[in-house]
């Protein structure tokens, strides 16, 4: 969409007073001001190219370059984007009026339901578990913070069962109203604090917010072939909810530390294993020390290059959700010796008469080269 020019834009004329140009803003701004037509996208959008234009012809030096080059002039100040940041330069002019874009552009806080019951908060628990743990589970306790509906006063926040009563300054909304200037915006309640509520004769224990902060221990059990990352809902173990809400949920989030000699891929597992050039050539059976401490055996081909991998089926990772079991690969690393015996070096000397060179070609074809 092609930009409307900014004197067409707030009405006024191209020499237009200071004055004027402000007038011609605050009759759009009153207009379409987003508390006002709440929703309204076009109003909105309006609201946005009234204020992009004001931005630039209020300041004389932005006026200047739009005059002279039009939009490219303002570039980057303005016209090139609009920036809500920028409203805080309006504060000497409109109060604080700038409040309000807060909650208008998302960048405020979250205004709370006023009265009726509502969810607590929910809380993340970050629990670091080993690579054992995760591949064969674990059953473990954790200790974390949260709060809890006050003992003493049964969440109501009264001292002696003293009830909360409709804040006389909102007459329970929450909000107030507030002209500052030409505008009205609403605004927080100062007295309950947006709750709708206030309580003449506060609890002691809690300090009339009805909670308590209490450090709690649970036992969790982390399920055998939990991936890293993984999030596990402990329901209604987060903060306690307010008015009779509910309490929010707890979320402990997995985090696997890495193993020595192990990694994990999903529900498989690699390890590697050093084997020597004759095991390799004529093929053996060795053993390997699995993740829990089991010797298993393992047969190696003969002729085997050294990278390769094995599979041992089902001595991978259980899946959480069916019975299942991965596979572990075995990477075989063909150790050539650095050092040798004489009675070694007689039989490489001897062994190195009887291959053939001319055997071997001199390069290796590129699909031919293992990639593992
Ligand atoms: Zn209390
Ligand atoms: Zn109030």
């Amino acid at each position: 969409m092609a930009k409307r020019d900014y004197y067409e834009v707030l009405g006024v004329a191209k020499n237009a007073t200071k004055d004027e140009i402000k007038k011609g803003y605050r009759k759009l701004a009153i207009q379409y001001h987003p508390d006002k037509n709440p929703g309204n996208k076009e109003a909105e959008e309006k609201f946005k190219e009234a204020t992009e234009a004001y931005e630039v012809l209020s300041d004389d030096e932005k006026r200047k370059a739009y005059d002279q080059f039009g939009f490219a002039g303002v570039d980057g100040a303005g016209a090139g984007g609009f920036n809500p940041n920028q409203f805080h330069d309006f504060d000497d002019i409109f109060g604080d009026f700038g409040s309000i874009f807060e909650n208008f552009f998302g960048g405020g806080s979250s205004r709370r339901s006023s009265s009726g019951p509502n969810q607590g908060a929910n809380l993340r628990y970050d629990l670091e578990i080993s690579f054992q743990e995760a591949v064969f589970g674990t059953k473990t306790e954790i200790s974390f913070q949260h709060e809890e509906t006050c003992d003493n006063c049964h969440g109501t926040g009264g001292a002696n069962g003293a009830s909360r009563k409709t804040c006389p300054t909102c007459r329970g909304a929450g909000q107030v109203r507030r002209s500052a200037g030409f505008f009205s915006m609403a605004q927080t309640c100062p007295t309950c604090q947006g709750t709708g509520s206030v309580i003449d004769n506060p609890c002691p224990y809690c300090g009339g917010t009805g909670v308590k902060s209490k450090k709690r221990k649970i036992a969790i059990t982390i399920p055998a072939g939990v991936d890293d990352g993984k999030r596990i809902t402990i329901p209604r173990q987060g903060n306690a909810g307010r008015n009779g809400g509910p309490a929010g949920d707890l979320f402990v989030v997995i985090h696997v530390k890495s193993h020595e000699y192990f990694e994990r891929d999903g529900k498989d597992l690699y390890c590697a294993v050093p084997i020597t050039l004759p095991q390799a050539a004529l093929g053996a059976e060795i053993f390997i020390n699995t993740l829990d401490n089991r010797k298993i055996k393992l047969k190696i081909p003969s002729g085997i290059q050294s990278g390769k991998l094995v599979k041992i089926r089902d001595e991978g990772v259980a899946s959480v959700n069916s019975s299942s079991k991965g596979d572990l690969y075995v990477k075989l690393i063909v150790q050539t010796p650095s050092r040798l015996s004489s009675k070694e070096k007689a039989l490489y000397e001897e062994l190195m008469k009887v291959s053939d060179p001319s055997d071997s070609p001199k390069l290796i074809k590129i699909s031919d080269l293992s990639r593992n």
